[in-house]
């Protein structure tokens, strides 16, 4: 059964609070056209097929990876292997966390979520060599609490939520908003947001899980998926992952 967090009362206003507090601000220049392609856990479609479009349009994603998923099989179908990770990361796409265990961090110490996150880049530096070190990531389910965004902000120069939107203006790298592909929103819906960030400037993430024909509903078929990736290659937007996007904007990502 797919594992939905708490939405009572108190969770509600806490993870509202999250959004408020403790933000990571940074000034977004006026006439940053930016798109960024992202995946959470990942799904192996996601780093084969979703890889191949993104390459196909000479695009670079970030993979948010949940280093316990490895080699498991889900709703959202074969997880990613080793073999995937590595070739993600020879080809230059962005490895970034995701936690390992896929927490809901609003269920956890901050000190056992500490201890978590250390073991996914335990993992990750088993693959990847003892350099490695992710600098940015996604909040499992996008839940988050005050006290896990406080601390996550100076852990990693970001931190992805899935609240719909792009980001502009006075953005929080700490709680950046994101634009879900999957068959539930209509291609269209993505597109909008292809056009509004051309027209007004901003940064828009997407993010996505499983690639391929008959998804999950967290996925999207790789037909969806291209037809974002062309809509945003032909916009004239950069299309850049999280940690080249820091790049290119000059943020600080130590
Ligand atoms: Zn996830």
């Amino acid at each position: 059964m797919v594992y939905i967090p708490s939405n009572n009362l108190f969770d509600r206003i806490r993870r509202r609070a999250a959004v408020e507090l403790f933000a990571k601000p940074f000034q977004l220049p006026l006439k940053t056209a930016l798109i960024t392609f992202s995946f959470d856990d990942c799904p192996h479609s996601a780093c084969e097929t979703g890889k191949q479009i993104l390459e196909k349009h000479k695009a670079l994603g970030t993979y948010y990876i949940s280093a316990g998923f490895m080699d498991q099989e889900d709703h959202q179908g074969s997880c990613f292997s080793k073999a995937d990770i590595e070739c993600l990361h020879a080809s230059g796409h962005e490895i970034a966390c995701h936690s390992y265990a896929h927490l809901d961090t609003a269920k956890i110490s901050i000190d056992g979520l500490s201890k978590d996150l250390s073991k996914n880049q335990k993992e990750m530096q088993h693959i990847l060599g003892k350099g490695f070190s992710p600098q940015n990531f996604a909040y499992p389910f996008g839940n988050m609490t005050p006290l896990v965004k406080r601390n996550l902000r100076q852990r990693y120069a970001t931190c992805r939520s899935v609240r719909t939107g792009v980001n502009r203006g006075m953005i929080d790298l700490a709680c950046l908003k994101a634009v879900e592909i999957n068959e539930i929103n209509a291609p269209e819906t993505c597109m909008k947001f292809v056009d509004d960030v051309v027209e007004n400037g901003g940064w828009l993430i997407f993010f996505t899980h499983d690639v391929r024909e008959n998804p999950s509903r967290y996925g999207c078929t790789p037909e969806h998926f291209e037809n974002v990736v062309v809509k945003a290659r032909r916009s004239g937007a950069q299309i850049l992952s999280v940690r080249d996007s820091l790049k290119f904007l000059g943020v600080n990502a130590s």
